[in-house]
């Protein structure tokens, strides 16, 4: 289906169906990404307790006492790294500069077969999203949370999560502590009692490194907000932006899965390219809540816009350029509250032609104070592409496919692959797909093993301390992994 990212929809009517097929997805990835949705997290303040000892034992908690109820699994798998000249008809050459990907991505629903905890306002947040609770407990495919238990050998979601360490993946995640937390203590093991061994086994667990894409956008770029669908949508305008100046991007394409399919989930994942704030604008203001942090506490009955893609599209204005005529975009930072009230300021005054004046370097002169100003090159949002793929003007989705507006643990965990995939190709270093994943060969040696914590300005450092050891529980169980375990190719009967 056009401009719709296909999410395999798993459960236990068909987990042994597609457990090969996820497990082969896995083998053949550059990197998998992954987001759980959970039944709660408890009181918010102990989960961001200021002393972090104290927070990983409350985590922990957590992890032991509610469940995971849906689990996001994206598969990118690099099918082609290309730099070459394109010739185009007016004779002009144009670099095509490509880090292309092939994706496939699954959302599982879990329902944990030991007694679990549930939050109200968590379950009303799910039921709001579209979550079916019916359907979970009709259908989730079970799970017991700690070690392994005997004679329970029947493939499992636990058996999934080990496929990832025994292929030594690298795990991508967003904002992704207490996700590492509730997936090791619900497939993998009893969680150790002190956060220097948690780090010390994720450490061991994952040899090429796990990246959390909260911190590398909250540390490594300038930006005004970094949730995660934000991230997403503002990095595919630059994405799409790169590809139009020959500088390097990602493409993405999906497994040609028969559209009528049952069990597949077809979500839009372009919409932000498709928008037009001619067209498509509601008039309102945004929402500074909103747009900062992804979520309103007026939620629906908000006087003012909470529609991403304007918020996005907004944040990076639109200019005109008086002397080539064409649209052209110029991105700056600044506080949110600067940009949101200079983005609303142009959208008030002057809907869709904001004029930019030049100075006499040329170099421009309108914008807020604190700006990095950039032009880009000419285009419009509206014919253009992005991965390669050419879009028709903006057609209306329909309701069934745009589903539970996007928020489910699978389109999250497509999300972060991307925004991650992004990043390796901003820094340009991969040269081949037989690359190795290695932090060293993405460049991103500064980025990698280190997990945003809330309300620090420091990361949670995935490592072996110096007085630090692994736990006795995970050195029993990654041996079994990977030692025990058929060879590669043989494991999957
Ligand atoms: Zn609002």
């Amino acid at each position: 289906m056009k401009n719709c990212v296909p999410i395999i929809e798993v459960n236990e009517e068909n987990f042994y169906d597609v457990l090969f097929a996820m497990k082969s997805a896995i083998a053949d990835s550059s990197f998998v990404a992954i987001d759980c949705e959970l039944t709660g997290l408890g009181d918010r303040r102990k989960l961001n307790y200021p002393e972090i000892d104290l927070r990983y034992k409350y985590t922990a908690e957590i992890a032991k006492s509610f469940a995971i109820i849906s689990v996001g699994l994206s598969c990118f798998t690099c099918t082609s790294v290309s730099d070459v000249e394109v010739g185009e008809e007016n004779g002009e050459a144009e670099r095509l500069r490509s880090q292309d990907y092939i994706v496939q991505t699954f959302n599982i629903l879990t329902l944990c077969s030991d007694d679990f905890s549930v939050e109200v306002k968590a379950h009303k947040f799910l039921l709001s999203h579209g979550f079916d609770f019916n359907e979970l407990y009709a259908k989730g495919h079970q799970y017991y949370r700690g070690c392994d238990q005997e004679g329970c050998d029947t493939p499992s979601i636990r058996e999934l999560f080990s496929t990832i360490l025994e292929h030594r993946k690298p795990l991508i995640i967003h904002n992704g502590l207490v996700d590492l937390m509730f997936l090791y203590q619900s497939f993998y093991s009893d969680l150790p009692k002190k956060p220097e061994s948690f780090a010390a086994d994720l450490e061991d667990m994952f040899p090429h490194g796990v990246y959390d894409t909260k911190y590398i956008c909250e540390f490594h770029e300038s930006l005004p907000a970094t949730y995660l669908e934000y991230l997403y949508k503002k990095m595919q305008l630059k994405n799409a932006l790169r590809r139009r100046t020959g500088d390097w991007h990602v493409r993405v394409q999906f497994p040609p899965y028969p559209q009528n399919l049952k069990n597949i989930d077809w979500q839009p994942y372009q919409d932000v390219l498709l928008y037009n704030s001619g067209t498509d604008d509601d008039g309102l203001d945004i929402c500074e809540n909103f747009a900062l942090h992804g979520w309103c506490p007026n939620l629906n009955k908000c006087a003012n816009s909470h529609d991403i893609n304007k918020i996005v599209q907004c944040l990076q204005p639109t200019i005109y350029d008086e002397g080539d005529g064409y649209r052209t975009t110029t991105t700056f930072v600044g506080s949110l509250t600067q940009i949101i009230s200079h983005a609303t300021s142009k959208h008030e005054n002057t809907p869709q032609l904001v004029r930019k004046t030049r100075n006499e370097n040329g170099t421009e002169a309108a914008g807020p104070p604190a700006k990095k100003n950039k032009v880009l090159r000419k285009n419009t949002v509206e014919t253009k592409t992005t991965n390669g793929v050419h879009i028709e003007p903006k057609e209306k989705q329909s309701e069934d496919i745009q589903g539970a507006g996007g928020h489910t643990a699978g389109f999250d965990a497509f999300m972060t692959g991307f925004l991650f995939a992004t990043h390796v190709a901003n820094h340009g270093t991969m040269t081949s797909k037989d690359d190795l994943f290695s932090a060293n060969n993405l460049g991103l040696a500064e980025h990698v093993n280190k997990i945003y914590l809330m309300g620090k300005n420091f990361p949670f450092l995935i490592r072996t301390g110096t007085y630090a050891s692994m736990s006795h529980n995970h050195i029993t169980k990654i041996s079994k992994i990977r030692n025990e375990l058929q060879p590669e190719g043989n494991s999957l009967t």
